[in-house]
């Protein structure tokens, strides 16, 4: 096995007083695009179950750091863990359909010709009535078996997108990556979808990566932020800790729009 693998073996954290190793741990990636490091040095680690929240302005580099976790996009340093293995680094890289990992993007859209249960179905592995099982019993935890046989365009936003979260579950991935998944919603209707979103990442027991810019969805739903300016990330902890001791004049500022 050659040096660069036993990096793989890495201490377990901490954790109310239990050990535990992070599902997601991130260290010290870098991305450059033309010259700039848009993603500078970033480290980050999701526990399992609980869900981290990379919180920053557009432009910030979240979308970025989740590309590369994903397998979409390299990173040009730094090295990615599941489950304390290495998946990716710059050389050794798992593919992306290989990393468990599910995705759930605001314009990552159901497919309009396939039936909701075939949405919810797509990428499972097995025979048509396992598929067709599995993706029943995901759309009653979102409340939507009635639809199996609809399609998308009969629905509405909020009940397309709890759709598209089944989909994103139904191969019980590690660590689930949402990348401003809700900012494509009216505003009646997002603080219902995120807590029943919420709720079944908890049942499941996923890991859970949010990426957002807005403070106060990072607020409702993440257990750990981390704050991201400028490719790099300045602060992270606890939701209450960011918000009350902020690291300086311009995270004031970023959060001044929470109430
Ligand atoms: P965020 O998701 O926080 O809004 P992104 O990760 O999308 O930020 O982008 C971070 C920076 O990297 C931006 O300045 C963006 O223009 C730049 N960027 C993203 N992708 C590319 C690319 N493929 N080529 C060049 N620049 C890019
Ligand atoms: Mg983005």
């Amino acid at each position: 096995m050659p040096e660069q693998r036993t990096k793989s073996a890495l201490p377990s954290v901490q954790a109310e007083g239990h050990e535990v190793t992070p599902r997601l741990e991130i260290r010290n990636i870098r991305r450059f695009f033309e010259g700039r490091a848009v993603v500078d040095d970033v480290s980050l680690t999701v526990l399992p179950g609980q869900v981290t929240c990379l919180l920053g302005p557009s432009g910030c580099g979240k979308s970025t750091t989740l590309r590369m976790i994903a397998g979409v996009e390299m990173q040009d340093e730094g090295e990615i863990y599941v489950d304390g293995k290495l998946i990716c680094d710059t050389i050794f890289r798992v593919p992306p359909e290989r990393r468990e990992i599910g995705l759930m993007f605001q314009d990552f859209a159901l497919f309009p010709h396939l039936s909701v249960g075939d949405n919810v179905a797509f990428g499972l592995k097995g025979g048509k009535d396992q598929k067709r099982a599995r993706a029943r019993e995901l759309l009653d935890r979102v409340s939507l078996a009635q639809y199996i046989d609809d399609y998308p365009h009969q629905l509405s936003g909020g009940e397309q997108q709890r759709v598209a979260l089944a989909r994103a579950l139904a191969p019980s991935p590690k660590i689930m990556l949402m990348d401003e998944p809700f900012s494509g919603l009216d505003n009646r209707l997002r603080d219902g979808i995120r807590d029943e979103t919420l709720s079944l990442l908890k049942e499941e027991d996923t890991a859970v990566l949010l990426v957002t810019h807005e403070p106060e969805e990072a607020m409702r739903m993440a257990d750990e932020i981390a704050l991201m300016r400028d490719g790099r990330i300045v602060q992270q902890g606890a939701p209450y800790n960011v918000y009350t001791r902020p690291v300086d004049k311009a995270a004031v500022a970023f959060f001044s729009d929470v109430n």
